[in-house]
Parts: structure tokens; C-alpha cells; sequence
């Protein structure tokens, strides 16, 4: 039987870990049933090469943006800059974006100042936002009901269960990876179970947040699958209708084009790339 194909919403597949081995672990990827990889920025520098990377495969789609864990290295005249690039190269979303309020020595001001300004950008540009909130759901909830975002995805969600519905209602999936495949993260398995499985979908957040059963190593868009199986286990539900719901939500969360269009000459087969 074929793999269920799955939608890695979170990999960081254009940074230097993959570069000795990225063709074959895009590759691994696909072969495991990876149909689909959504590319955040982290930085300026980094725009061109990830649309550079992005454009050369139909499964691989990119988002723009200013990490906020690397907020010193950001200057004013990036939002102008990301202004730009987002008219001229439509990327999926506007992300990775956020408030990190866990490590206590970024400036919350202006974290606040940047996040504001990249959503603005995203209504403006009429794109969904991949979300980075540790500790700071109150004051995202606020930004993201100040202004008309049309929605996206809270990767690596690890809020409360009303924070989540909370998402939910304002049209958010959230996103989640290789620490379910701790037993240790119990919180976390109960959160992925009690939430609506509509409002899930799934990522790897690779190189980052290895799965158990390759700790202590570096993560890869292949092991999507054992992310699947973990969020299958813990809601009690079976690995193939987790895998469609997942992805159905992704597709939905950030419109994607699939890589992998439903048949030839078929309904779904329409969609000139955007
Ligand atoms: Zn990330």
C-alpha cells in the first residue's frame, strides 16, 4: 500500500545542515509519502536562495518573513524589503513571524513592533502567516484580532487548549511535530488530542525537534511520518484519516497548489501555479 501522503507545513529546508544531502533527503521525503514542504524564512539574507530552492520543485513551497528569535539581526528597512518581495515572488505566507517571549533576553517591544508590521504586510498582500509564539499567546491573540489576517498556521503549538480554540475561531491551524513522539510530552499529547483534528495539521520543524527515535540527531522532512503516527496514537484514531484531515487542513490553511494534483484532466487538476 502507498504511504498517506502528508504535508510538512514547518521544514527549514534551505538552511546549511541540509546542504551536503538535501536532493537525496527531499527525495527520502517524497519515497516516505511526503507529498508537500512548506519552506519558512528565517531572515533577509536568506529570501532569494529560498526562492531559489522553492521555485525548482513543484512540492516545495515558500514562506517570507523575520524570524523573532533572530531579532537583532533584523533592520527597519527589511519590512520594506519584505514589501517588496511579497508582490513580486507570492510566496505562500508571510512567516516565520512571531513572539518568543521564553527567551527572556529579546526585546518584547520590538518584537511586538516587527510582528505588527509583517502582519500588516500580511493583510495588506492578502497572504496567511506561519506563526513562532512561545509564551506569548495573549498578546499574538491581540495583534492577530487588531487586524483582518486571514489566517495560517501556529507552528509547534504549545499553548493551552483555549488558546488553541481560540486560533481556531480566528481561522488558525495549529501546528504539530516531533515531540509528540515523546512519552514524556504529556501535556503535549493531550493537547493534540483534545483539539478539533480540523484545526491540526503537521510539520517537522527539521533540522530542529528530532522525534524520538532518532534523538540526538538531526531532523529530516522523512520522519513525517512518525509525527503522523504519534498524533494517530494519541487521539485514538487511524493513520489514514489523520494523514487526509492533516492534510486537507494545510491545504486550507495556506491555499496550497499540491504538488501532487488529484487526477489528470480531473476537477482538481485545474490551477496554473501562482
Ligand atoms: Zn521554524
Amino acid at each position: 500500500m502507498m504511504p498517506a501522503a502528508i504535508i510538512d507545513t514547518h521544514c527549514h529546508l534551505d538552511v546549511s545542515e541540509f546542504d551536503a544531502d538535501r536532493d537525496a533527503v527531499m527525495a527520502r521525503a517524497l519515497l516516505a509519502g511526503v507529498s508537500d514542504i512548506v519552506v519558512p524564512a528565517i531572515r533577509r539574507a536568506s529570501w532569494n536562495a529560498l526562492l531559489d530552492f522553492c521555485a525548482s520543485r513543484s512540492c516545495l513551497h515558500p514562506a517570507l518573513g523575520l524570524h523573532p528569535v533572530y531579532l537583532v539581526e533584523h533592520r527597519d528597512e527589511d519590512i520594506p524589503a519584505l514589501d517588496a518581495a511579497l508582490a513580486a515572488r507570492r510566496p505562500v505566507a508571510v512567516g516565520e513571524i512571531g513572539l518568543d517571549y521564553y527567551l527572556r533576553d529579546l526585546d518584547r517591544k520590538r518584537q511586538r513592533a516587527l510582528c505588527g508590521a509583517q502582519l500588516d504586510l500580511a493583510v495588506r498582500h492578502d497572504l496567511p502567516v506561519i506563526l513562532h509564539v512561545r509564551k506569548a499567546h495573549d498578546d499574538m491573540l491581540a495583534m492577530l484580532r487588531e487586524r483582518s489576517v486571514t489566517g495560517g498556521i501556529v507552528h509547534a503549538f504549545n499553548g493551552s487548549e483555549q488558546h488553541g480554540l481560540k486560533y481556531a475561531e480566528l481561522g488558525f491551524a495549529l501546528g504539530f511535530g516531533g515531540m509528540l513522539t515523546f512519552e514524556r510530552s504529556r501535556k503535549l499529547r493531550n493537547l493534540a488530542a483534545a483539539l478539533p483534528l480540523n484545526a491540526l495539521v503537521l510539520e517537522t520543524d527539521a533540522p530542529d525537534m528530532t522525534p524520538a527515535a532518532h534523538r540526538g540527531r538531526r531532523n529530516s522532512p522523512e520522519y513525517l511520518p512518525e509525527c503522523l503516527a504519534a498524533l494517530a496514537e494519541v487521539r485514538g484514531m487511524p493513520v489514514e484519516e489523520v494523514a487526509r484531515a492533516t492534510s486537507d487542513n494545510a491545504i486550507a490553511a495556506l491555499n496550497l497548489q499540491r504538488a501532487t494534483k488529484p487526477s489528470p484532466g480531473g476537477e482538481g487538476a485545474a490551477g496554473n501555479a501562482r
